[in-house]
């Protein structure tokens, strides 16, 4: 089928939830991605963050054929090695105690969100379920995760959303202070990185009073990693940047390098507050998808993450020597980078595909870059060419 073939089936028979760029995409190759037709792009995109290990990643691959060839699925009411080998694999990484495998970001969010209720619940009681979020945070698109969801533009259509959310502003630590003093929060929830509201970096200092904050009254700390986690900042989770071991962390995007696969971490004191029957999923911890992530973690060894670090810091620093007016700031950690630009971020995207670059936006200001955690400097020079072409015009 070539490019139009597609778009029209998908504009006959898609419900049009998307604002899709205008980009089929048959194959990829490292951080390349071709057309039907055989156009060529650099992805700095990775499928938001998917992609971790690149396109065309043979021993990925391989992993994925030989489990679907043993067993592709059985469910949670019996054992598999895939599984029990990336719990251990992931509890070890994370410094946490047990893990919970969902399917993806919204439902893992869903899963913390239950935790942080029953932790309080089973302890206290009643009339202490309320959890904190930060405005221009993003959560998901359940009804309960949207409810979490810092920003008024997700709060529409849907009502009645599920109670018990409140927002504060990020890097306040006063405000944190009056909403918990009202006695009824059970845990705070915040992205370390807010991806979707533009790529904003929470303060160090912030986040380590709100851990001693959230201790002195036994209120949970929970980090939504479902964009900053498993490699994407440079370290394995990005708590890890910043000192600070939270409660509980949600993962999911890139943790199984393009399958479907979500999951939620626990430490030593929330590790058992659900018990047989509390949470569930059919699909959590599928074996191949559980397959796929082993192979994904085994490529994201310490030097791997090492040179998410340098290439990241190796593109904020590029972009800055631009000195362009049409760059405002350079934000980010590892390979999850925001680029404020004078304009609107989406012509600016749009001007990078007709180039060859797809790049994301963020927020309502940014430019934004995923690429492939394995994306090399060849590969980084071709997309930022680009780049440097479209901020220049
Ligand atoms: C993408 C994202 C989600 C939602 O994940 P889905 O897999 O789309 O449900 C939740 N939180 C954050 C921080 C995200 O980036």
């Amino acid at each position: 089928m070539n490019s139009n073939d597609i778009k029209q089936l998908d504009s006959q028979h898609v419900m049009q939830t998307y604002g899709r760029f205008d980009v089929a995409v048959d194959r990829g190759e490292g951080a390349r991605l071709y057309s039907p037709e055989g156009a060529e792009y650099i992805d700095f995109t990775s499928g938001i963050g998917v992609n971790s290990v690149g396109y065309g990643n043979k021993p990925w691959a391989d992993a994925i054929y030989a489990q679907a060839l043993k067993l592709g699925h059985i469910s949670n009411l019996y054992y598999t090695e895939p599984y029990a080998k990336l719990a251990k694999e992931l509890t070890v990484r994370s410094g946490m105690s047990r893990v919970f495998f969902a399917n993806a970001g919204g439902e893992a969010n869903e899963g913390i969100i239950k935790l942080a209720r029953k932790y309080s619940h089973d302890k206290y009681g009643d009339g202490r379920s309320t959890i904190l979020t930060l405005f221009q945070s993003f959560h998901g698109r359940t009804v309960t995760t949207l409810a979490a969801t810092g920003q008024e533009v997700f709060h529409k259509h849907f009502f009645p959303f599920t109670e018990g959310f409140r927002n504060i502003p990020a890097n306040d630590i006063a405000a944190a202070e009056l909403e918990i003093a009202k006695g009824d929060v059970c845990a705070v929830f915040v992205e370390l990185i807010q991806g979707e509201g533009g790529v904003l970096p929470l303060n160090r200092d912030y986040v380590k009073r709100l851990r001693c904050l959230c201790d002195e009254r036994d209120i949970l700390l929970l980090a939504d990693e479902v964009q900053t986690g498993i490699g994407r900042t440079g370290k394995f989770f990005a708590y890890q940047l910043y000192g600070v071991q939270p409660d509980a962390a949600t993962f999911a995007k890139g943790i199984a390098g393009g399958l479907p696969m979500g999951g939620l971490l626990a430490s030593e004191k929330t590790g058992s507050v659900f018990g047989a029957g509390d949470h569930a999923t059919t699909f959590g911890g599928n074996p191949i998808a559980a397959a796929a992530a082993l192979e994904v973690l085994r490529q994201l060894d310490g030097a791997a993450l090492d040179r998410v670090a340098e290439n990241g810091e190796y593109i904020r620093d590029t972009v800055r020597s631009w000195n362009l007016p049409a760059v405002r700031d350079v934000r980010g950690e590892g390979l999850m980078i925001g680029v404020s630009v004078a304009g609107n971020p989406k012509d600016f995207a749009k001007k990078c595909i007709e180039k060859g670059l797809l790049i994301l936006t963020a927020g309502s200001d940014a430019l934004r870059m995923l690429p492939p955690l394995t994306i090399t400097r060849e590969e980084i020079d071709a997309g930022l060419a680009v780049l440097k072409e479209v901020l220049s015009d």
